[in-house]
């Protein structure tokens, strides 16, 4: 998509804090962290959420994400949001996981 900003950061157009890049997945920092640690990953594919996505690529794709969250968890926890449609406050129609870490979280989230 070229008006997309997380196709742009998937295409180095724009800079991100860059975590982790695959073929499948890129990793990046949030540019407005909710946490000590908040990364963002993105599959390489545009779509805007898990249910859009092509079949053929989501099982690599979701495998890519587990693997991730492994690399970027802390060891007190970690909590993984993904903000789908309206009401969940999506803001960028571009599917992201977000993996935010080093700090005590509350529940239910707002
Ligand atoms: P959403 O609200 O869609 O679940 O999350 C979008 C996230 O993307 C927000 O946390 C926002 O701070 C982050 N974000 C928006 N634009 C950019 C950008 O250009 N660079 C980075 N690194 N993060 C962004
Ligand atoms: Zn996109």
């Amino acid at each position: 998509m070229d008006d997309c900003i997380f196709c742009k950061i998937v295409r180095r157009e724009i800079p991100a804090d860059e975590a982790y890049r695959s073929e499948t997945a890129v990793a990046f920092h949030d540019l407005n962290p909710q946490a000590p640690v908040h990364v963002l990953v993105v599959p390489t594919v545009h779509a805007p959420g898990i249910v859009e996505l092509p079949n053929d690529a989501s099982v690599a794709m979701l495998a890519e994400v587990a693997h991730v969250i492994g690399l970027v968890a802390e060891p007190a926890g970690h909590r993984l949001v993904v903000n789908s449609g309206d009401h969940a406050g999506q803001s960028v129609d571009h599917l992201h996981f977000h993996i935010l870490s080093g700090r005590q979280m509350g529940w239910p989230p707002g």
